[in-house]
């Protein structure tokens, strides 16, 4: 299950890897940058590359 992080902008709950999407959609006018811990950075990219893995499976 996807970690969830507060929106440092709303502070809405939302998963570490849409948390840079959801700053840039919802609040596209705020300087904001994104910062993970190394751990959850870590926690992304692994999520990147199982949905990689299950596209490449599904074709
Ligand atoms: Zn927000």
């Amino acid at each position: 299950m996807a970690k969830l992080k507060p929106c440092p902008v709303c502070g809405q709950n939302v998963s570490l890897e849409k948390l840079g999407i959801h700053v840039k959609k919802v609040h596209p006018r705020e300087r904001v940058e994104v910062k993970l811990e190394k751990e959850e950075r870590t926690e992304v990219e692994e999520a990147a590359k199982a949905r990689r893995r299950s596209a490449q499976a599904s074709s």
